[in-house]
């Protein structure tokens, strides 16, 4: 089956006794258990496991290609679960732009719990390669970057990783599996903030892990998610499943309204810079062309002109909200380094902008008044 089939079907035969063509939702938090004894297959108790939770771990697993999935109930709970299945003492190399986010779990928590990391520049694999150390044991790519929109070569730092026994991780919320699958070009793990494109409509915090293998890394990050308890409520799950089935076609959307946001910008007298890897001129467009199919609904862009005229930029639009996350069906964009803060290395006068689904020449218009 192909992907656009297996978004609105996948799932629906898991934890679905009545056949509903659309699943309810299971608010229960307990189930009971058979008259005989527990049986550790069965549900007993929402936390370790729900309907709607199966059925959506099983439908972000599949359309990943991958053996299994955790949700939780953030993207950043879910990068804490792949972190806490490390051991104290452990090394990781995670990239100087990675989500600001996740580079504050770092160095504020787990760097104290004895974590070792490295933050670099992860364009060129020869690189990342000089930075491995024995105790290394986990590769984190974050490809496109967010928000300098480097690209890392998946397959090429997989496939040292591997020799190295080095477990590897793309975190694929801003591509999704419509546009990347990083599981085909040798990653072991997939990390997503489902709160961006697979929500869809910013009205879902979610987050997931998609492993290769059900191995006994992939159990120790679900062990994390079932006794750390981060886990989404059944109707998040629920909503996450309905959203993920017309996915395929809202990234449709978003990858070709950015191309064309990104034409338009693209030598614009207040533009110095536009940063988005489906330009032939973006220095990863080659590698990018080869492990994706499609660029995106993110652009980021460099203003001709210090930080205040960037913010002043962005305090114009009339159609794009100022917001922070991305991957809605509306637009948004902000002055990324004033969100990120301490230990940025966001340009001061960079714009990141998500390009929704309204009709692309809408918020080109918006772009124009405000860029005048
Ligand atoms: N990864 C990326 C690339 C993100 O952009 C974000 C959030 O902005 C996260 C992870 C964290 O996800 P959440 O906000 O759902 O915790």
């Amino acid at each position: 089956m192909r992907f656009e089939t297996k978004a609105i079907h996948a799932g629906l035969e898991i934890g679905n006794p009545s056949k509903s063509i659309i699943p309810p939702i299971s608010p229960s938090t307990i189930f009971e258990i058979d008259a005989a004894g527990r049986n550790e297959e069965d549900l007993h108790y929402t936390r370790l496991g729900n309907p709607n939770r199966l059925q959506f771990e099983y439908l972000i697993a599949t359309l990943e290609g991958g053996a299994a999935a955790a949700a939780f109930s953030s993207g950043i709970a879910a990068a804490a679960a792949v972190l806490q299945s490390l051991d104290p003492g452990d090394h990781i190399i995670i990239p100087e732009d990675v989500y600001a986010g996740n580079r504050k779990m770092v160095t504020g928590i787990m760097n104290r719990w004895g974590l070792k990391s490295d933050f670099i520049n992860m364009t060129d694999p020869a690189t990342i390669e000089a930075h491995i150390v024995p105790k290394t044991r986990l590769i984190w790519m974050e490809t496109p970057s967010n928000p300098l929109m480097r690209i890392t070569d998946i397959a090429a730092v997989s496939e040292m990783a591997r020799s190295r026994r080095i477990l590897t991780l793309v975190d694929n919320t801003w591509p999704t599996p419509v546009n990347q699958l990083p599981l085909e070009f040798g990653a072991d793990l997939v990390l997503h903030s489902t709160s961006k494109y697979f929500g869809g409509h910013s009205d879902i915090l979610g987050g997931a892990i998609v492993a290769k293998n059900e191995d006994e890394f992939f159990e120790r990050i679900r062990l994390i998610q079932r006794m750390g308890g981060a886990v989404p409520s059944p109707a998040d799950c629920w909503m996450l499943s309905r959203s993920t089935r017309t996915l395929a076609y809202r990234m449709r959307g978003h990858n070709e309204h950015a191309e064309k946001v990104v034409a338009w910008l693209n030598g614009h007298k207040k533009v110095a810079d536009v940063y988005f890897p489906g330009l032939k001129s973006h220095p990863g467009h080659d590698i990018a062309r080869k492990q994706m199919k499609g660029y995106g609904g993110m652009v980021s862009f460099i203003v001709d002109g210090n930080q205040a005229e960037s913010i002043r930029i962005v305090g114009r639009s009339k159609l794009i909200k100022r917001a922070t996350s991305l991957g809605g069906v509306e637009s948004t964009w902000e002055h990324r380094q004033s969100s990120e803060g301490e230990g940025s290395v966001t340009p001061k006068n960079l714009i990141r902008l998500s390009v929704g689904l309204e009709h692309p020449d809408d918020i080109i218009d918006d772009l124009e008044q405000a860029l005048a």
